[in-house]
């Protein structure tokens, strides 16, 4: 009973002024982002944290991505979900449990493909994907969730398998999770989207486009605690110089993925 291992998952990058990161602060400067979802190894099958951006924008862009198309930069056939866990000899058949930190499009872009996984969301953010107030409306492409799939709606902290345990973050929506994964000798802690950039670990900031800056806060402060407490580390894979320090897969980090120790599967 066991995490075996981490995967950090290529699937594209993002322009966004760099408000959307910082609140409040680079207005006009142009940053880019990385898109990676988690695949973590365990015991008790694979858990896969986020699906991505719809790799079907490829073909048809106007009626996938839409006006989204203006935040991708990069997104080829490489950065399709399905081909990132191939890379590690997955199928998203293997995929016993998914879970999505929120319902934004660039989180649930693949969620159609895991339709033999359980998927784990918050009630309130599925809730709210439906029927998101209309200032936040943009962030959510119901088609890419609205799918006929196993969804399991939790109120709260939940253990996925041992060693993988969700725990809420609200604030960048109303119903953000984020997930902690107990490696062999550090606990990881993926923030998802809770976190933007480590310059918000730094100085305090939440998401510049949050839900609720209050509640973005005590999220940041308590993913940090959580961290702290377990002697682990907060992942911020949005952050603009993540693949600076991170491998993607087929790396696996099987233990402390700061010091870079990985062996490929
Ligand atoms: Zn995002």
């Amino acid at each position: 009973m066991a995490v075996n291992g981490m995967y950090f998952l290529d699937c594209g990058v993002l322009t966004c002024d760099k408000t959307f990161i910082t609140y409040k602060q680079g207005f006009g400067e142009l940053v880019d982002i990385p898109v990676v979802p988690v695949l973590i190894d365990t015991d008790d099958g694979y858990v896969l944290f986020d699906t991505g951006v719809d790799p079907a924008g490829l073909i048809l862009p106007d009626e996938v991505w839409g006006v989204k198309q203006s935040f991708i930069k990069q997104f080829t056939e490489e950065n399709d979900i399905r081909v990132q866990l191939k890379k590690v000899g997955v199928s998203p058949q293997d995929i016993k449990y998914v879970v999505n930190s929120h319902f934004h499009w660039d989180h649930t872009g693949g969620n159609r493909f895991f339709d033999h996984s359980t998927i784990f969301v918050q009630k309130s953010e599925f809730r709210f994907g439906y029927y998101p107030d209309s200032a936040f409306e943009g962030s959510y492409i119901k088609r890419y969730f609205d799918h006929p799939l196993n969804y399991k709606l939790i109120e709260g902290d939940y253990e996925v398998v041992k060693g993988v345990y969700i725990t809420t973050s609200t604030g960048h929506t109303p119903g953000h999770q984020s997930l902690v994964v107990h490696l062999q000798n550090e606990c990881a802690v993926l923030a998802g989207d809770a976190v933007y950039g480590k310059e918000c670990i730094e100085k305090n900031i939440p998401p510049g486009n949050s839900w609720d800056l209050s509640r973005g806060i005590e999220s940041l402060n308590k993913l940090q605690h959580i961290a702290k407490r377990n002697n682990g580390h907060l992942y911020v894979t949005h952050d603009p110089n993540f693949w600076k320090e991170y491998k993607p897969a087929p790396f696996c980090y099987k233990q402390n993925a700061r010091l870079i120790e990985h062996t490929e599967k």
